[in-house]
């Protein structure tokens, strides 16, 4: 469903993504480790053309994302085609950034309804049964401002499926929650694993990626260096630098 051939990006001339490669196959789990500043968000970010990559091509179900380069060739998708694509792109950050002026069921509803174009009360009804499926029903009409941390985090990745992506990304969706709070969003994360989507989650749990992860890849300074199913990764790591990171991390 993702693969990624190569993958450059820079940043004021310097490389932080040095040639990134990776595949994940439809409905797959593929978690993402690696310490901070190897390049884990930015990746995430150029697998739906949040930033623009400086070579290598990345197709997302089977479709080119953004460009690609061959020799002096260039293949470049219209904005709008870019736009369409990612809105089948649901993501989740570690900060819940909803709308803080809109009710939890408002904030879910408001895409489908200004991209998808959907009617009213068909989003109100779609969102209602998202923030059912979260374990968030009792909560519809309350303001990010009334909701623990755990429960934004929640409505954010209802917000997320609202739009009926085929690929979601999460980017530490849980590392600014408070420990008692992480367990309710991985929960969820799991379910959805269970119901077959495919998924690219940058994450610092261990339990999550060795218990629900397909793959672990670990990135480190712009690269994939190593990627396995979890029990070889934790049991076995390869390279030298993974050791090392699992060492402090496990
Ligand atoms: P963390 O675990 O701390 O979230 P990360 O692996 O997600 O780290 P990135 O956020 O992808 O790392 O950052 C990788 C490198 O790219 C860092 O050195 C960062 O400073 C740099 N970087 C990221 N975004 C930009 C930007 N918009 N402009 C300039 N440099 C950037
Ligand atoms: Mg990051």
């Amino acid at each position: 469903a993702v693969a990624a051939y190569q993958v450059v990006k820079r940043f004021h001339g310097q490389e932080i993504l040095k040639g990134v490669d990776l595949q994940i196959r439809q409905g797959e789990v593929a978690c993402l480790i690696g310490p901070s500043g190897s390049g884990k968000s930015t990746f995430l970010r150029c697998i739906n053309h949040l930033e623009k990559i400086d070579g290598g091509a990345l197709y997302v179900g089977g479709e080119l994302m953004g460009y690609r380069r061959v020799g002096d060739k260039l293949y470049e998708l219209k904005e709008a085609e870019i736009a369409r694509k990612r809105a089948g792109i649901g993501m989740v950050f570690q900060r819940f950034n909803l709308f803080g002026h809109m009710t939890a069921l408002e904030n879910v509803i408001e895409a489908p309804m200004r991209v998808r174009k959907v009617p009213r009360g068909e989003a109100l009804d779609q969102g209602k049964i998202l923030l059912e499926r979260v374990g968030l029903s009792h909560r519809l009409n309350a303001y990010p401002s009334q909701l623990s941390g755990g429960q934004q985090q929640r409505v954010a990745i209802a917000r997320a499926l609202a739009m009926k992506p085929t690929l979601m990304l999460f980017d530490e969706p849980t590392s600014a929650l408070d420990p008692e709070l992480v367990g309710e969003v991985l929960d969820v994360m799991r379910g959805l694993a269970e119901e077959g989507m495919t998924m690219v989650v940058v994450t610092h749990e261990m339990a999550f990626a060795r218990e629900v992860g397909d793959c672990v890849a670990f990135m480190d300074n712009g690269a994939i260096i190593e990627k396995s199913p979890p029990a070889e990764m934790f049991q076995r790591p390869q390279h030298p630098r993974t050791r090392a990171f699992l060492a402090k991390h496990l």
